[in-house]
């Protein structure tokens, strides 16, 4: 394995920086629409700290930061996604 440089993100709930590989990536992907660590185009992050990614604004920051009105569908995929970090 090739040692990279990590690669340095912010969350969007405590804005903390953090190495992108321990954050949760959100994507709006140009085809695909909303995906959790998948997917090219604009991303958001949020750190896997319970706070931040049970923030009662977390969706309200999302938008704004993604450009996008997310589907309800959206927090059903998040959720799951999160049930692999507890
Ligand atoms: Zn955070």
């Amino acid at each position: 394995m090739i040692q990279k440089s990590p690669v340095m993100r912010k969350c969007i709930s405590c804005r903390t920086t953090f190495d992108r590989n321990n954050l949760i990536k959100i994507t709006n992907d140009h085809n695909l629409g909303i995906m959790v660590n998948q997917g090219m185009g604009r991303s958001a992050y949020i750190c896997k700290s319970k706070k931040c990614y049970t923030d009662s604004k977390l969706k309200k920051k999302l938008q704004k930061a993604l450009k996008s009105i997310l589907n309800p569908d959206f927090f059903d995929i998040f959720e799951r996604e999160i049930a692999n970090y507890k």
